[in-house]
């Protein structure tokens, strides 16, 4: 029996895509194809896959909305697991428990409908809430880790465990998950009772500023670099005279210099270059070394 058709016979019913690309998916419009693109509907669905990958010796990985990724052009062998389908958000008090796949905007919107206060930094941010774990996605002075009760995972050998915040160490834009390779199934946010129209003005005005400095009507995958301590890294290449800088398709935006935009079917290879020459020429003009936000996976054409 061919591996297709044992994956066929025991993941049956499961919704699995064969050579998908991955381009129509992610937020900077580039990748190549995945070997098998899974959309699990629930967790027992997921469990099933990672199960079935790690027997086969299959390569796999999760991904949420693919808004802080770029895929190469030669795409990703083995499973690529989307969580969009695991997306319930129920609210319990004061708190929201809410699936991988859920997204991050419209959990926003849903503490906003119940007056809880401590999640409005986040109402811009296009992640998935498992995505935004793994990331310890942050604005506007607020971030994951602040919020974030607990999680649960899928270990790397198929356990699921129920983790604390403390677990996950989280540094800025860095959370235990990304050394472990575990899977975040579901997370719990503690927020607190407040008043529904000041936290309305609160992610209106931050929905406003977005819209104002960010180019929001290209592909892009946000901020391309981490916060250097002591500088904005929009702000040093800007400096080095890098706003407008194009490779291939991809350019620095005019308008944020630190988020590059697909103006003109860019590919992950037209990404890759600007990244590594803008961190070169910023290093040569500020000495400062930029280090990558975005997170590059799969393989070169
Ligand atoms: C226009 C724009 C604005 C943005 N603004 C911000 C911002 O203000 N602040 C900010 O922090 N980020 C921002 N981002 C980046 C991005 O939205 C966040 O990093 C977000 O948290 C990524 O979530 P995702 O679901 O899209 O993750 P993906 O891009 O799908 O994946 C990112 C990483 O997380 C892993 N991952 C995804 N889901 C899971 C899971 N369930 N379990 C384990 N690992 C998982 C993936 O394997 C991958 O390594 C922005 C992006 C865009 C395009």
């Amino acid at each position: 029996m061919s591996v297709k058709e044992k994956m066929l016979e025991i993941l049956e019913g499961i919704d699995i895509r064969f050579k998908e690309p991955l381009h129509s998916y992610s937020y900077t419009k580039v990748g190549g194809e995945a070997d098998y693109l899974v959309f699990p509907r629930n967790r027992f669905e997921l469990v099933r896959v990672v199960k079935f990958a790690n027997q086969e010796d299959i390569p796999w990985m999760v991904l949420g909305n693919a808004s802080n990724i770029i895929v190469r052009d030669g795409g990703i062998r083995g499973f690529v697991i989307l969580c969009d389908k695991l997306n319930n958000v129920s609210v319990d008090g004061y708190t929201i428990e809410a699936e991988a796949g859920a997204n991050l905007i419209e959990t926003t919107r849903i503490a906003l409908r119940h007056s809880l206060t401590g999640f409005e930094f986040a109402c811009g941010i296009p992640g998935s809430v498992g995505g935004a774990v793994f990331m310890n996605a942050g604005a506007y002075g607020g971030e994951i880790a602040h919020i974030l009760q607990s999680c649960k995972v899928l270990t790397k050998d198929g356990e699921i465990e129920t983790l604390s915040a403390k677990d996950l160490a989280f540094g800025y834009r860095q959370s235990a998950i990304q050394e472990s390779g575990a899977v975040v199934l579901s997370a719990k946010f503690a927020l607190a009772p407040g008043s529904h129209q000041i936290i309305k003005q609160e992610m209106d005005r931050l929905t406003h500023l977005r819209e104002l400095k960010q180019p929001l009507e290209y592909p892009s995958c946000g901020s391309v670099f981490k916060r250097p301590v002591g500088h904005f890294a929009g702000q040093l290449i800007s400096e080095a005279g890098l706003k407008g800088y194009r490779v291939g398709g991809v350019e620095v935006s005019e308008k944020h210099a630190g988020f590059m935009i697909n103006v003109a079917s860019g590919t992950a290879k037209d990404y890759e270059d600007l990244i590594e020459s803008v961190i070169e020429k910023v290093k040569e003009h500020s000495g400062v070394t930029l280090e990558r936000e975005v997170r590059i996976l799969g393989e070169s054409k």
